[in-house]
Formats: structure tokens, sequence, C-alpha cells
């Protein structure tokens, strides 16, 4: 890929992404393989005023190695100087870049019960961090580039270095970078469209929200009392305005965690833990999954949704049109950041505090108000072309929110 179309994306990420303030600190963690990357985004962020970029790399093949050769008591506990590392930075309000890239079958043929074992210890470890994420105390942005190993799962029938290239250029589509363009312009644009349409969500302040498709999605979604439509860009706590995935199509809230109930049926693979899960489906009672299949992997399923109490409960309720930029490419990522992007989707586990005055509840609080809290959160897509929602307001009028895959307002 050309390195001037690899600046004009890092200077996306990091300034519409991140959108540093002056001398804030930035962490940014990015895979080995994609060093090339890292460097690029480590100089758009001191070039934008950050004072000082750490960077966190990590590695498929060592973490791959570990989980298959280390001693098992290694995925028992969390060390306190990496539980220091995330919180010290936290509470200086340092900004953190995840450029996230890896083979969605890493980990395939791993003890599932060491990566569940590894995902409590350091779930519990990073229980204060993650929560000052979800209530954005800091900027954060989640991104992706390619590499080989992913590269090769997406376009199974090209060449290595085709098929890389091939990703980039789907890459660059999605988050609107060409050559001639000025991505920031468009990302504005962008942002404002997502946002009326999440203000017309708001105005009808829905109780309740019915899905319906042929592949057997039945369900009954019920929305906190207070609860708001989210999209694109947020406010830190830090007070610059950010945008968590770069790309993003989503508009999303979350839903009452014991008012879920009927069945849902995934329409994407889910890559969990370095695992491929195929066709999971869902019964859900009260809120509940009570009933949790798949074609593959279904206990690395079965095990992430045991990982605490909340991670059998919902924590999200996304929208996103079928017929939306990245599902028209028709190009499955095995990647949720883009394949949630494609698509409905819930997830599973730990909401985002979206209910009024949520930012400053406690735990308790955010729980009574029927948010659910858990130290997973793991989106998982059901959009389909004929997929329907309708929409129940406070005093029982039926709005079509979805027809046919999409919005039908
Ligand atoms: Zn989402
Ligand atoms: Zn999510």
């Amino acid at each position: 890929m050309k390195k001037q179309l690899l600046e004009k994306y890092a200077k996306l990420i990091i300034n519409v992404g991140i959108n540093p303030n002056k001398g804030q600190k930035l962490v940014i963690s990015c895979p080995v393989d994609c060093a090339e990357f890292g460097r690029l985004c480590l100089s758009a962020a001191y070039d934008a005023g950050c004072g000082e970029v750490i960077m966190n790399w990590s590695d498929d093949y060592c973490g791959r190695e570990t989980y298959l050769k280390a001693d098992a008591e290694v995925f028992e506990s969390f060390p306190t100087w990496r539980k220091q590392f995330f919180d010290d930075l936290a509470a200086e309000g340092a900004a953190r870049l995840s450029i996230y890239a890896s083979d969605p079958e890493n980990l395939k043929g791993v003890d599932p019960k060491r990566i569940s074992s590894y995902q409590k210890a350091s779930g519990k470890a990073l229980e204060n961090f993650r929560m000052l994420q979800m209530k954005n105390a800091f900027p954060w942005c989640v991104v992706s580039v390619p590499i080989d190993s992913w590269a090769k799962k997406v376009f199974a029938d090209k060449e290595e270095n085709e098929a890389v290239e091939a990703l980039w250029n789907a890459i660059l589509k999605t988050v609107r970078i060409d050559e001639e363009n000025d991505p920031v312009q468009l990302w504005k644009e962008h942002i404002a469209l997502l946002t009326e349409r999440k203000n017309k969500l708001n105005s009808y302040k829905f109780k309740y929200l019915k899905y319906k498709n042929s592949l057997g999605t039945d369900l009954t979604v019920e929305l906190p009392e207070g609860h708001y439509w989210e999209a694109a860009s947020e406010k830190a706590g830090t007070g610059q305005i950010f945008v968590p995935n770069l790309p993003t199509e989503e508009i999303f809230t979350a839903p009452k965690f014991d008012g879920v109930n009927g069945v849902i049926c995934a329409s994407k693979p889910l890559v969990l833990d370095g695992n491929v899960i195929e066709n999971i489906r869902f019964v859900l009672k009260d809120g509940k999954i009570t009933e949790a299949y798949a074609d593959t992997a279904v206990d690395v399923l079965r095990n992430a949704i045991a990982v605490d109490e909340g991670a059998a409960y919902l924590g999200e309720v996304a929208l996103v049109p079928y017929d939306s930029p990245i599902s028209n490419t028709g190009i499955l990522f095995y990647n949720t950041l883009f394949d949630e992007n494609a698509s409905c989707h819930f997830a599973f586990g730990d909401s985002y505090p979206t209910i009024e005055g949520g930012n400053e509840m406690s735990a308790e609080e955010l729980k009574a108000a029927g948010l659910n809290s858990s130290m997973t959160h793991e989106d998982f897509m059901v959009g389909t072309a004929d997929l329907s929602i309708v929409g129940v307001t406070g005093n029982g009028t039926e709005i079509e929110i979805f027809k046919n895959g999409n919005f039908a307002f």
C-alpha cells in the first residue's frame, strides 16, 4: 500500500479517532506485524500535539505459544505491574489507540479453560480501567490494518501479497480514504448523518423493540427508562470529541438486562478468542441466555458467556442498515470491528452507560437502572436482508424502525 495513503489513514485515526489534547499521553497497542503502521500513528500523534506516545506491542505467535506451553497458573492471575500500567495511565487521562489485527483462528486448539481463566483474571484486575473506558473517561479508538494470516482468511483464493493488498483496499474504503479526497471532511458529514438518525430514535423513547426475520430471530428487547441512543462520536472526560471506532456505522444503546426474551440467530460468524464460531443461536429468558448453540467452537462460546454472571445477559443493541457501505462490499471480514459495522448486532456482557446521568452512576446504580455489568463485551451480528424491527413506545404505539433490513425512516 502506498505510504501516502497510510499516512493519510494514520492522520485520520489520530486527528478524528483520538483528537488528542495538547500534551496528552497516548498508549498505542499494536501487533509487531503492524509495526510500520504503528510508527506512522506515533509520528502523527506527536504532530497532533501528544506529550508522550507509549507503544504497547503484542504478537499472535507469542500469544499462542504462551497459551500452549506456559504453566497453567500463568493464566490464573494478572500481574500487579501490568494492572498498574493500565490504571496509572487511565488516571492521568492518557488516550488509548488499539490497532487490532489478529489471525482469526490464532487460538484454535488451545484449551478453552486457559482462555477463560485468563479472561477472568484479567477482567477482575482491569475492572476499574474497563469502567473508566466504558464511561469515556479518556478518548479511545479501535482501528485495524491487515496482517498476512488475517488477509488470507478473508481472501482465501488469493496469494498472500494480493490478499493483503485487497484487505488494505477494503479497509481504506470503509474508512473513506482514497488518494484524492479529504477524509476528515467526509467523516464530519458521516458523523452528522448518524447523529441525525440517532436524534430521531431518541425522540421516540421506545419501551420495547421487536425483532423478526426468516433465520429464526424472534425477540423482544425492553429498553431501560432514560436510555439514549449513541453514535459515531462521543465526548471524553478529558474534554475532546473522539470517535471510538473507525469505521463506524452503528447507532446503539443498552437493553434492559432482564427484559430480553425470545430467540436470536446470528447472521455472520463470530471471531471470538481466536476461534471462528458459526451459526450462533441463543434462547433468552428474562434477559438470560438459557441456551447457546453453534456449529463450531461451541465450547468457546459457552465459556465466554460464563466468565461471570453478566456475561450471559445482553449489554448492547445496535442498528446498522443491511445496505451500508461495509455490508455492500460483500466481504466477510472475520474481524468484529468491520463485521459489526456491516450488520445489526447485539453484544453479550457489559453495557455502555447510555442512560441519563449514566456517566456519574456507580456500578450498583447502573445495574439498578437496568444496565448490565460484566467483564466481557462481545458483539455478535444478527442483521439480514429481511430483518424487521418494530419499536413500541410508552403508550403502546408501534413504529416501524427496520423494514427488509434497512431503516424504515
Ligand atoms: Zn456495537
Ligand atoms: Zn459493542
